[in-house]
């Protein structure tokens, strides 16, 4: 069996200040998994989502991403680790000003070393994958919400990483488009990556295969991993 692509082990994470946002998390996520992190506002999911995300160490405790302990890498090999393996999606939908998707999507590729003429053509492949194909020339204003939302989606896998991690990907949206991103999620995972999806929202979380609920900083409840022989099978075939 495959390491985990996500191990915490005993993981926290203090903030200066005394808070203490991430408190003694044990975690695994096994490749081909969906997961929907949920808890109230202030209960510590971004700080998880940074930290699988390796965007951020932890104060103490291990964690090991794709078989990497964080803890033994420098910040130059964290960055090829996630340039590699892990596409970020976030509320804010972070496309530049005047900048067309389809560079947009294409600068998804920058850190990957990928000549430009092979970034733009995988960028359109890409803006076609989330339903955006017509779209490509477009400028971010020139788009709705949602297909923004998308755009950003097809930015984060466009360097197809085993690891997808969205933070309150529909928070910003209307219920149809916010349906519609968190479908697209669902193909993302049905051909392959691993999703882990923050929220506050639980009717979103109750269609995902499992939930991690936090409070304080703490695990207060996991549903488990889907029974094998669904996705995850299929993926570690595959790899
Ligand atoms: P959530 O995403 O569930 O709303 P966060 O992980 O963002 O929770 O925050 C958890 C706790 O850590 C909160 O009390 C928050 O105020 C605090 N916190 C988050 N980021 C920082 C930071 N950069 N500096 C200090 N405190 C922070
Ligand atoms: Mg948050």
């Amino acid at each position: 069996m495959p390491s985990p692509v996500v191990e915490f082990t005993e993981v926290s994470k203090a903030y200066p200040g005394r808070v203490t946002a991430v408190n003694h998390v044990d975690l695994t996520i096994r490749y081909g998994e969906l997961v929907a992190i949920v808890g109230h506002s202030g209960s510590g999911k971004s700080t998880m989502l940074h930290l699988m995300g390796t965007l951020d160490r932890p104060s103490s405790g291990r964690i090991a991403v794709a078989g990497h302990d964080v803890a033994e890498l420098s910040d130059r090999e964290l960055s090829a680790l996630r340039a590699q393996r892990i596409g970020f999606v976030f509320q804010q939908f972070h496309l530049a000003v005047g900048v067309p998707v389809l560079d947009a999507v294409a600068d998804g590729l920058l850190y990957a070393g990928v000549p430009m003429r092979e970034r733009r053509r995988r960028a359109a492949r890409a803006l076609r994958r989330v339903g955006l194909g017509p779209r490509i020339h477009h400028l971010p204003h020139q788009l709705s919400g949602g297909e923004r939302q998308r755009v950003a989606v097809a930015r984060a896998v466009v360097g197809e990483p085993p690891l997808l991690l969205a933070d309150e990907p529909t928070g910003n949206l209307d219920s149809t488009s916010g349906a519609a991103v968190l479908d697209l999620l669902r193909e993302l995972h049905a051909s392959g990556t691993t999703v882990v999806v923050i929220t506050h929202d639980r009717e979103m979380a109750a269609v995902l295969d499992r939930r991690v609920e936090m409070h304080d900083g703490r695990i207060v409840a996991d549903s488990g991993p889907a029974p094998a022989g669904v996705a995850g099978a299929r993926t570690e075939a595959r790899r």
